[in-house]
């Protein structure tokens, strides 16, 4: 199938694209590289530099007449989020609003969307969250996200879109960036390799759920080759703090020192988990890489990287 990747540069949609390639799907990627790295794009795909929220996409979705689009392309710093809520919206909302529009010009018939079951679901009430736990957002980018699937929902009863959100936990691997939602693997990555002592803000009992970046790609492949619709979470349903996690990544490096504490952050979300039951139920999704194993992958590409 023809498949359009937009956000194809960066790092879930370069692992998104590189699973789709191996799977004989042919791929467009589109993406202003405000992020992302042309060194990401797989040598078989074909790329356009442009912005989601061009009035040009549009003929470069008609031209290409994809049989689905995967949506990564997004504003993803939560911080930004909240000092330029606008800038986010704007990326966010109608960077979505116009790809869901050039989708029903050119005839598309399905989007994977990008979505996030780390931001999504704000404080939770119950650990890890499912699809029904409430949605609120404690950032615009949460916020943000939330609408991108409200507008999909919409465009699906309006023009019979078909669409899937995948609300990812906090994603790690080969590639990320520090500014994402798991950038403390990035951050920590940098410091042990160089063998400088982690900082952790506050006690580094906020917890969060990390998923590696392969299995992510893996749901993406599922949801764009399967009927199936709606909202999944895509996480491990599985609690790491931050103390254990540089305990862990300074294990796997060798480095013996304790880590630096530093001021708590305020308004930094105290704890994530999601419930990836129903992706595991309708499209046989589950994580494959434990967190020991995804560590060790990482460490050794940033080493490669340094
Ligand atoms: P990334 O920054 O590595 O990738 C985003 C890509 O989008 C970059 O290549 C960037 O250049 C491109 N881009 C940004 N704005 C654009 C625009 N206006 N037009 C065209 N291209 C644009 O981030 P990532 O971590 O790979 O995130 C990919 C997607 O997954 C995002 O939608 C993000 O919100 C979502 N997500 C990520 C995580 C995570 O933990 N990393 C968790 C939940 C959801």
């Amino acid at each position: 199938m023809k498949v359009l990747v937009t956000g194809g540069a960066g790092f879930i949609g370069s692992h998104v694209s590189d699973m789709l390639i191996a799977n004989g799907h042919e791929v467009l990627i589109v993406d202003n590289l405000s992020s992302g790295k042309r060194s990401n794009i797989p040598k078989a795909a074909d790329f356009m530099e442009m912005d989601v929220c061009s009035e040009s996409l549009v003929d470069v979705v008609r031209q290409m007449q994809p049989g689905a689009i995967m949506h990564l392309a997004a504003q993803i710093d939560v911080r930004k989020s909240v000092e330029d809520p606008v800038f986010d919206a704007h990326v966010n909302v109608l960077g979505l609003v116009r790809l869901a529009q050039a989708a029903m010009v050119a005839g598309v018939e399905k989007i994977v969307f990008s979505s996030t079951g780390g931001a999504i679901y704000g404080e939770q009430d119950f650990f890890p969250a499912d699809e029904h736990h409430p949605c609120r957002p404690v950032s615009f980018y949460g916020a943000s996200k939330l609408c991108g699937e409200v507008y999909l929902d919409t465009f699906s009863r309006v023009f019979g879109l078909k669409w899937v959100a995948l609300r990812y936990s906090n994603v790690y691997g080969p590639r990320q960036d520090p500014h994402g939602e798991a950038g403390v693997v990035a951050i920590f990555s940098g410091r042990l390799l160089h063998a400088q002592r982690p900082r952790i803000y506050g006690d580094g009992l906020q917890t969060r759920d990390y998923v590696f970046v392969t299995d992510v790609a893996r749901a993406n492949l599922m949801a764009v080759e399967s009927d199936i619709q709606g909202v999944f979470n895509i996480g491990t349903g599985i609690e790491t703090n931050v103390c254990e996690l540089a305990a862990l990544m300074s294990k796997i490096v060798g480095f013996n020192e304790k880590p630096e504490h530093l001021p708590a952050k305020a308004g930094e979300q105290m704890r994530s988990s999601i419930d990836a039951g129903k992706a595991h139920r309708e499209m046989d999704w589950k994580p494959e890489v434990d967190l020991m194993t995804g560590l060790g992958k990482t460490l050794e590409y940033f080493r490669n990287h340094l």
